[in-house]
C-alpha cells in the first residue's frame, strides 16, 4: 500500500475513508487477486482504490454523480480505472444487476442498510464476506441485528486513531473520530 498519494477531494463528495481505516477495511476483507468487489458509497473513492489494486474487478457504486466524476478522476490518477466499473444509482437497484461477488463493501447507505445487507447476501457467494463501515452508533447497532438475523455472527473492531504532531515541546497527539468495522462471511 502506497503512504503517501493523495486523493482529490471534495466539498461535495464525502471521504476519503482514512489511511489507517483502509489498511483494516483491506485487512478484514481478505481480497485476493481472484476477487469480485461490490462497493456501496464510493465516495471519494478512498476504499475503491485499495480494492482496485488488490482485487481482480470492483464495482462501486454512489447514488451522488458528483462521488462518483470524483473518484473516475482519482483512480485515472492513480492508473487504477481498468479494474473499476464506477456505477451511478442507488445501491438497492443496482444490486440486482450485478449477479456475484465475493466481498460486499458498504460504506454509505442512506436509511436502508438493512435492506442493503439482505438483497446483497443473496448475490454474495459461499465464504464471501460483507464488510461494513460505520460512523454513527445506529449504523453499528442495524449492521449487528441485520448480521444476526442472517446467521452471519458479525465481529466488530472500534477504531480510535490519534495521530502525532511534532511540535516545538514534544509530539502533540490528535484524536480522530472512532470508525467501526463490522464484519462477517456466508458459510
Ligand atoms: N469510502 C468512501 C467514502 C464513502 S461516503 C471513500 O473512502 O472515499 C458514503 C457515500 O455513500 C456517499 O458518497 C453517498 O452518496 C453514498 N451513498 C449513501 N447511501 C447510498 C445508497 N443507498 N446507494 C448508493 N450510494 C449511497
Amino acid at each position: 500500500m502506497k503512504k503517501n498519494y493523495k486523493f482529490i477531494v471534495s466539498n461535495d463528495v464525502p471521504g476519503p475513508t482514512k489511511e489507517e481505516i483502509r489498511c483494516l477495511v483491506m485487512c478484514k476483507s481478505e481480497v485476493s487477486s481472484s476477487d469480485v468487489i461490490l462497493e456501496i458509497g464510493t465516495g471519494t473513492g478512498g476504499l475503491t482504490t485499495e480494492f482496485a489494486r488488490k482485487a481482480k474487478k470492483v464495482f462501486s457504486v454512489d447514488k451522488n454523480p458528483k462521488a462518483i466524476s470524483l473518484a473516475q478522476a482519482n483512480l485515472k490518477r492513480m492508473k487504477l480505472e481498468h479494474k473499476v466499473e464506477l456505477i451511478q444509482g442507488d445501491a438497492l437497484t443496482v444490486l440486482d444487476d450485478i449477479p456475484q461477488f465475493d466481498v460486499l463493501m458498504i460504506g454509505g447507505s442512506s436509511g436502508d442498510l438493512s435492506q442493503i445487507i439482505k438483497k446483497g447476501y443473496k448475490h454474495l457467494k459461499t465464504g464471501g464476506r460483507i464488510i461494513i463501515t460505520a460512523i454513527l452508533l445506529e449504523t453499528r447497532f442495524e449492521a449487528v441485528n441485520t448480521l444476526r438475523e442472517l446467521s452471519m455472527n458479525p465481529d466488530i473492531v472500534d477504531i480510535s486513531i490519534s495521530k502525532g504532531k511534532i511540535i516545538e515541546r514534544g509530539t502533540m497527539m490528535y484524536a480522530e473520530n472512532p470508525v467501526a468495522i463490522i464484519y462477517s462471511s456466508k458459510k
